[in-house]
């Protein structure tokens, strides 16, 4: 059997389904191919359930801190199969939603693998589609062979669909997954043991902000190792190994490898329409999101460039528009802000000082580090921490930078106005909305030091 589309599109992750649907909407016949569950990353296995273990985690510090408010409270006690029962249910419901979005849209799903056989040509199981444009939003999977013997830990994937949760785990990495987890995971109560490499987490992230998220994770009573991490893992009566540089070998019932992610080249065929993946497996595009092969695009993790749901949704929309819609655009990847939900969560829009400092910018850098009311009034420790990097030249606000409650939250909504160009002198105008944290934002007056 043999199908002709104006665009088919490799994978119904959110990038899929975005680019699938902007382009029906066009008016274009598009089929989608998905080889696992529709929704892909986010919404089955990653950003979705992740926050909902996160919100489950969270109570453990919001019971901690009603006994300062005046509230008595039995010993709580989490029940992961609990969780574990409701995350299914809910990720079946946002799968369904997926699938009829789809069919709303007159979008065709095609399920199975799919394999490129040349120009136009992509089989899936024994029906061969046709493609006036074909789009690989294919995504990436944990990266399984950074260590000798990590290829036998959990992942992300795997930790996400635990029943039961270990007492103790090692967690390998100090990026995004690595953090977020070991946040998580310590306030369900297992005790946590995190590896890493660097000398602080969040490699990429301010210095300010990785300094301060390095002390909340210890604060919380996560043990850190900077500068280690195992030259091998073993696997020996139900214990993972972890063999050391200093030949120290600790035991543990349970690792999280989180070294990184890989874009999901392998076995699609590429060769057949001459595409080479770069060294990490990723598959170069040019701005238009273009491939080296004609009538070919990528966009979102497969591209390995910024790694985000929203970049892929905001990438496949673009080029949907460019190709169908007669309005050709491509997004603008300089100004993209994002979040880690670790306790307290990152959130940072905009180069980092050392970044800016490097360019031969010269800047006035805003701070205000403070212990929120909430904590104040409880004797709690916790802080907050945020950054602004202005232009000194012109006053234009390049950058902010956030560490403590609800930084992902108030960083969006400072993103629409750092990315309308807005100068320090606008924020200053901005009447206060107190009492918030966010406030802060808007009432930095002197500059705490300059830069070039
Ligand atoms: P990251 O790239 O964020 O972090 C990978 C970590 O693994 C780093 O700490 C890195 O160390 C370490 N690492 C890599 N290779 C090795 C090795 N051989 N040995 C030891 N350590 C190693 O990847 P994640 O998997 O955490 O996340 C993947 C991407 O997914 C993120 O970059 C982000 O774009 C996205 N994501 C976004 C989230 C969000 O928006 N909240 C949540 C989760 C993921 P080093 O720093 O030294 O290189």
């Amino acid at each position: 059997m043999s199908d002709t589309y104006d665009l088919l599109v490799i994978g119904a992750g959110s990038g899929g389904v975005a680019a699938s649907r902007r382009a029906a909407a066009h008016g274009a016949k598009v089929a989608v191919v998905e080889a696992s569950r529709v929704g892909g990353t986010c919404v089955i296995r990653g950003c979705v359930p992740k926050k909902l273990l996160m919100y489950a985690a969270q109570f453990r510090d919001a019971f901690r801190e009603a006994a300062g408010f005046g509230w008595s409270l039995g010993q709580p006690h989490f029940e992961m199969p609990r969780w574990a029962a409701a995350k299914a249910a809910e990720t079946d419901r946002l799968e369904q939603i997926y699938r009829q979005m789809l069919a709303g849209s007159k979008v065709e799903l095609v399920e199975g693998r799919a394999c490129i056989e040349g120009p136009g040509r992509v089989r899936v199981g024994d029906r061969l589609l046709q493609a006036r444009h074909l789009l690989i939003a294919s995504g990436a999977q944990p990266v399984r062979d950074s260590i000798p013997g990590i290829e036998g830990c959990a992942t992300s994937d795997e930790l996400l669909d635990l029943h039961v949760l270990p007492a103790s785990a090692a967690v390998i990495g100090s990026g995004f997954i690595a953090l977020e987890f070991a946040s998580l995971l310590q306030r369900l109560g297992v005790r946590v043991s995190l590896f890493y490499r660097a000398g602080l987490p969040l490699r990429g992230f301010d210095e300010d902000l990785r300094t301060r998220a390095a002390a909340a994770l210890q604060a919380a009573g996560i043990e850190l190792h900077p500068g280690c991490v195992p030259r091998a893992i073993q696997h020996a009566d139900g214990q993972r190994l972890l063999v050391l540089d200093d030949e120290r070998v600790p035991g543990f019932p349970f690792v999280l490898n989180a070294t990184g992610r890989r874009p999901n080249t392998a076995g699609l065929g590429l060769e057949t329409i001459g595409i080479t993946p770069d060294a990490r497996g990723a598959i170069p595009v040019d701005a238009q999101l273009r491939t080296s092969a004609a009538n070919v695009y990528a966009i979102g993790d497969v591209t390995h460039r910024v790694n985000l749901t929203p970049v892929a949704i905001a990438e496949g929309r673009a080029l949907a528009d460019s190709l169908f819609g007669g309005a050709p655009r491509s997004v603008d990847l300089s100004l993209v802000a994002s979040a880690v939900f670790m306790l307290p969560p990152v959130a940072t829009i905009g180069p980092t000082e050392a970044e800016l400092a490097a360019s031969g910018a010269k800047l006035a850098v805003f701070e205000a580090d403070f212990r929120p009311m909430k904590q104040a009034f409880i004797g709690g420790t916790e802080r907050c921490y945020m950054k602004l990097l202005v232009d000194a030249a012109g006053g234009r606000v390049r950058a902010a930078h956030m560490i403590g409650t609800d930084a992902p939250e108030i960083i969006q909504s400072l993103a629409v106005a750092i990315t309308a160009g807005a100068t320090k002198a606008q924020f200053d105008r901005t009447i206060a909305m107190h009492p918030t944290a966010a406030e802060e934002f808007v009432l930095m007056r002197e500059p705490v030091r300059r830069v070039g």
